[in-house]
């Protein structure tokens, strides 16, 4: 497993590859970012993990500061996965400190994460963008679990012609259900027989959500069990998985999402499912 710190030096090791299936990453890695890595395995492919904390995501420098490093754990296990390369740029080779553009987006503005974090998602395409540009892979792997990054970052390369092919990991989670993140490390032990209860939500949707008409029924009773049994909600909302937008009414392909925040971790979660 070769690393590499500067944009010239994996170009060049890159130029002499044929196929490359890129993951990106901001570390502190678990079994989620190892199943996308697994999934990218392929015959004559050259894998790319990178891993960067990208402060241009984090509309709370609290937030970036206490964000997990872990490199050398996260080095034997990408070496354990039979990685080729590890890009770790520093933010002066991102320029992410002295940014002097940033892309925006329009399609999820002001909704769902983007009203609760506003700069987050053109944090990520900003940063994503570049990566595609250094690394310029053949297929970028990116998880389900952040649905809305999933869907802005496929629009994106849509429009703005990248041949790249993105390839959507459904989300790994826990035993009791809780999504494998990065995040979990920092949720208080006392919150322990909580965390399940956010997917618990997310599938009572799935079971109880049979047509349109039942959509503010059910995210209202998530939305109350939730705050009832301590959470701090951001939003529940059952979208379109096509639009992300609210379905219209031959829609059949549906996603419940989730924010909400316990003590003072915040996370994510979603399901799909079809009525
Ligand atoms: P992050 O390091 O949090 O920026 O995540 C890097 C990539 O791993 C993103 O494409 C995430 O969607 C994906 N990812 C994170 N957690 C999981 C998970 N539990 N299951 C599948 N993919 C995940």
């Amino acid at each position: 497993m070769k690393i590499f710190k500067s944009i010239s030096s994996i170009q060049k090791y890159l130029s002499k590859q044929s196929q490359i299936a890129f993951v990106p990453t901001m570390g502190n890695l678990h079994q989620g970012h190892l199943s996308l890595i697994q999934k990218a395995k392929k015959p004559k492919t050259c894998i790319v993990v990178s891993i960067f904390v990208n402060r241009l995501q984090f509309n709370d420098k609290k937030d970036f500061a206490s964000y997990p490093k872990t490199l050398k754990q996260d080095l034997e296990y990408l070496k354990n996965e039979c990685v080729d390369a590890v890009f770790i740029p520093t933010e002066q080779e991102m320029n992410t400190n002295h940014s002097e553009f940033k892309l925006s987006f329009f399609n999820l503005e002001y909704q769902l994460c983007d009203a609760f974090r506003p700069g987050h998602f053109e944090g990520v395409i900003t940063i994503v963008m570049k990566l595609c540009n250094i690394i310029q892979p053949h297929y970028l792997f990116l998880g389900k679990k952040d649905y809305q990054q999933l869907f802005i970052l496929k629009n994106l390369m849509r429009e703005f012609c990248y041949p790249i092919k993105i390839m959507a990991v459904p989300t790994k989670r826990e035993k009791n259900g809780l999504a494998m993140s990065s995040r979990n490390g920092l949720i208080q032990k006392k919150y322990t027989t909580k965390i399940s209860e956010l997917y618990n939500e997310l599938m009572q949707i799935k079971k109880t959500c049979k047509s349109l008409i039942h959509i503010k029924k059910v995210e209202l009773r998530a939305f109350q069990n939730l705050t009832k049994n301590g959470w701090i909600v951001d939003y529940v909302s059952v979208r379109s998985q096509k639009t992300l937008l609210s379905p219209k009414n031959n829609e059949k392909k549906l996603v419940a999402l989730i924010a909400a925040h316990l003590g003072n971790v915040r996370l994510i979660d979603n399901i799909e499912f079809c009525i």
